[in-house]
């Protein structure tokens, strides 16, 4: 009860905005809003699912997202959530503390959780980056051959599904890396869900 009242007060004092076009309403207004039927790429390995291409509203509310913007995530997870097959555990891709630095805020954890408050999603942040380093500013031929590598650090997944979770997929070499790392801990993975594909 406290919290739909503050709720409210919050909403109140600090409107929900578009993050693609600063109307206020919702953190994603009916024209930003991607359609319904996401977009479906082919991994080696994984089927990737993506609200859209890396463009326009979208791309620009994916932006808001890493400033920290509550409200679209919300909306986000919202719209990500009807994608989410029951009895999967969603593992979003971990961000690097460099990627962290640059970006501020990890979008992608916000969204997860919110997911997992309002649809009861099982959310796992079992997923953790071996080294250091990052994908960013690289070539995509070094991207390809520079594979990151993961590490999975809770309970075994024992065949369990797990769906992973991440903001924009470009090669998509991280996303079937981090598959790699889920199936050698017993996890089931055939889908990856994005807000974004970048083509
Ligand atoms: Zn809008």
């Amino acid at each position: 009860m406290y919290r739909v009242v503050f709720r409210k007060v919050l909403d109140f004092v600090f409107p929900p905005q578009c993050g693609g076009c600063e109307r206020i309403g919702s953190g994603l207004c009916d024209t930003c809003l991607p359609p319904g039927v996401p977009l479906e790429r082919r991994l080696p390995t994984l089927t990737v699912r993506a609200l859209g291409l890396y463009d326009g509203a979208l791309r620009r509310a994916i932006l808001a997202l890493k400033t920290g913007r509550r409200d679209v995530a919300e909306a986000f997870a919202v719209r990500m959530s009807s994608h989410i097959p029951t009895g999967a555990i969603v593992v979003p891709v971990p961000t690097t503390a460099a990627r962290r630095r640059q970006r501020g805020f990890d979008g992608c954890e916000l969204i997860a959780l919110i997911a997992r408050l309002a649809c009861e999603a099982r959310v796992s942040a079992g997923l953790v980056q071996v080294r250091g380093e990052t994908q960013r500013g690289r070539s995509r031929e070094a991207r390809l051959t520079h594979r990151q590598r993961f590490r999975w650090r809770a309970p075994h997944l024992d065949g369990t599904r797990v769906i992973l979770l991440d903001d924009v997929v470009t090669t998509g070499a991280t996303l079937e890396s981090c598959a790699a790392t889920v199936r050698a801990a017993g996890g089931i993975v055939e889908l990856a869900m994005t807000l974004a594909s970048v083509g």
